[in-house]
């Protein structure tokens, strides 16, 4: 490994990713059954933010309340070894390291767990669609970028409301000078573009079985990818090669 680092930004997607679930099923898995049956039916005619954002309307009708929203959030899977792991890492002094999440979840889905586990300053930025409590205890969603407005340009297959590709370049222009070495963590197809846009220098951190490998085996060569990647499965994997960087 390359001693000559001095700088290096850890790059978080959440779901599966920093969790051990995917926070928009799990709160519906665990206080909606039927709604999340009823999101497979619709989540190819409705964009995925509106489907998100028009199911916890529909419980919120039903009575939930913000409490057990926070609940469900706080008991959802999420491994001690990722806490140690980064914990550890934004720690340590040499090399420096700066935490970035870009996620298609939301705000309040992502601040409530990381505040559970004690993460709350991890990220220098959380790239996310907006998202807060209204009094009435409806968790109110809209989507990062105005379906309205202008969308976003990409070739290689994002989703509607989020290229993490784009959202990455930006936020490398938001904190020059670069960084030494990149290390991205992620597992889904919307975790390609940004992983496509590393250098030789940097690192994926893939994880098995899921979109983001079945997407590195079938385009990696044809797209051009150029970072190295290396493989886990489970959250003490990422911590054992947090502390061998
Ligand atoms: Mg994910
Ligand atoms: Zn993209």
């Amino acid at each position: 490994m390359a001693s000559n680092v001095e700088r290096q930004l850890v790059v978080f997607d959440f779901d599966w990713s920093m969790a051990d679930q995917d926070t928009d099923r799990w709160i519906f898995e665990v206080l909606a059954p039927d709604i999340r049956r009823k999101m497979k039916t619709l989540k190819d005619d409705i964009q995925w933010t509106d489907l998100i954002a028009q199911s916890l309307e529909e419980l919120h009708g039903r009575g939930a309340t913000r409490e057990q929203i926070e609940h469900t959030l706080k008991i959802m899977p999420f491994h001690p070894a990722m806490v140690r792991g980064v914990t550890k890492l934004k720690e340590a002094s040499n090399p420096t390291t700066t935490f970035f999440c870009l996620s298609n979840a939301n705000s309040v889905f992502i601040s409530t767990i990381l505040e559970s586990k004690g993460l709350q300053n991890l990220f220098e930025e959380i790239v996310t669609n907006p998202a807060h409590f209204e009094p009435s205890g409806l968790l109110k969603l809209r989507r990062r970028v105005d379906p309205a407005g202008p969308q976003h340009t990409c070739q290689v297959g994002c989703s509607p409301n989020m290229c993490k590709g784009e959202e990455l370049e930006a936020f490398l222009k938001r904190h020059q000078p670069g960084f030494d070495r990149i290390i991205y963590v992620g597992d889904g197809t919307n975790d390609f573009c940004p992983v496509l846009r590393l250098r030789s220098q940097d690192m994926v951190l893939c994880r098995r079985f899921r979109g983001l490998e079945r997407r590195i085996a079938k385009e990696g060569e044809v797209e051009g990818l150029k970072c190295q990647v290396k493989y886990w499965a489970g959250a003490w994997e990422v911590e054992e090669i947090f502390g061998n960087l």
